[in-house]
């Protein structure tokens, strides 16, 4: 095999809450990661030469592509397995950047388990996500997919059993928030309202679809609302549309809804192109489909 075709897919957090703080800055977490059916495409060909060659196709900047997590995924590879040959990759980038849904990170993941295909390497699901974990914390939980929980800086991973499936609405307004900048100015004391994580993951195993809208929770929003009012904007006009939960996912600023069909979704999706609230807005499904 010379050549390969991959999905890779974003996630959202159905909940994130932050314990603490540890001593060397890092937060400790708490969060529920699913993968939802948006996804860039990446093509891979094998090269003869020893060379990493990426394009990508882009209508965000993606920065310098020495410093793409693709581009230093296919090192990692190339360096730790010894794999002489190069590897020529196209990015075709649909994931809204820097925006909450760990777009660098599943395309990392798509590049690692492509690679350890095309060079026939063997490695495990698990292999994999060991390496994955010196490029980034949200890289193992994009190699599983799924419904996991995440903890520890976002890297202990617990496999979910599977969230119910449900159509998904995503709106990224134009603003870039830092994740820097939410994480510095977070609030931990008495005050802080914790997601109840807990309660969530119970929701999720009695597959009780409006339990899970009921826990939904982000703390960060306490910081991002604030700040950037568009964001509670967006989530109000999901509700009126009829979304059963509407969340920031990860630092955002994404915000995504659930719905329980898919006609309301539809004219949900139409309302919030009308809207005018967010630049990007696409409707997708949860994605149960776990890699082997
Ligand atoms: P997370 O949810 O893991 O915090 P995110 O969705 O907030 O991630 P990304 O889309 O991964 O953020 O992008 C963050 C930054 O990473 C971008 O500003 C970009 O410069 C850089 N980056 C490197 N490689 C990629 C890639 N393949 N796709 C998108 N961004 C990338």
């Amino acid at each position: 095999m010379d050549k390969l075709k991959y999905k890779a897919r974003a996630k959202v957090n159905l909940g994130l809450d932050v314990c603490g703080r540890l001593p060397n800055g890092y937060h400790k977490v708490k969060m529920i990661m699913q993968a939802i059916d948006l996804y860039d495409e990446l093509e891979f060909n094998k090269r003869k030469d020893p060379d990493i060659i990426l394009s990508v196709d882009s209508k965000d900047p993606l920065g310098d592509i020495g410093n793409n997590l693709i581009f230093r995924a296919a090192k990692l590879m190339k360096e730790y397995y010894s794999i002489k040959e190069g590897i020529e990759i196209h990015l075709k980038k649909h994931i809204p950047v820097a925006a909450g849904m760990a777009g660098g990170s599943t395309d990392a993941a798509a590049t690692m388990l492509a690679m350890n295909e095309l060079f026939e390497l063997g490695q495990t699901r698990e292999q994999l996500m060991e390496q994955a974990l010196r490029l980034g914390a949200d890289i193992p939980f994009c190699i599983q997919g799924g419904t996991a929980l995440a903890e520890g800086i976002g890297e202990k991973l617990t496999q979910l059993p599977p969230m119910i499936k449900c159509p998904v609405l995503i709106a990224k307004p134009s603003i870039s928030v830092s994740t820097k900048f939410v994480y510095q100015n977070l609030k931990l004391d008495e005050q802080t309202n914790h997601p109840d994580i807990d309660a969530l993951m119970k929701d999720i195993r009695e597959k009780d679809f409006d339990g899970v809208c009921a826990h939904m929770g982000n703390v960060l929003e306490s910081v991002t609302i604030p700040n950037y009012p568009v964001i509670a904007e967006i989530k109000q006009q999901m509700m009126r549309s009829g979304a059963k939960a509407s969340m920031m996912s990860g630092s955002g600023p994404t915000v995504f809804g659930l719905f329980e069909d898919g006609e309301t979704a539809k004219r949900a999706l139409r309302e919030m192109k009308r809207s005018g609230l967010a630049k990007q807005v696409y409707l997708t499904t949860i994605y149960n489909n776990r890699r082997k």
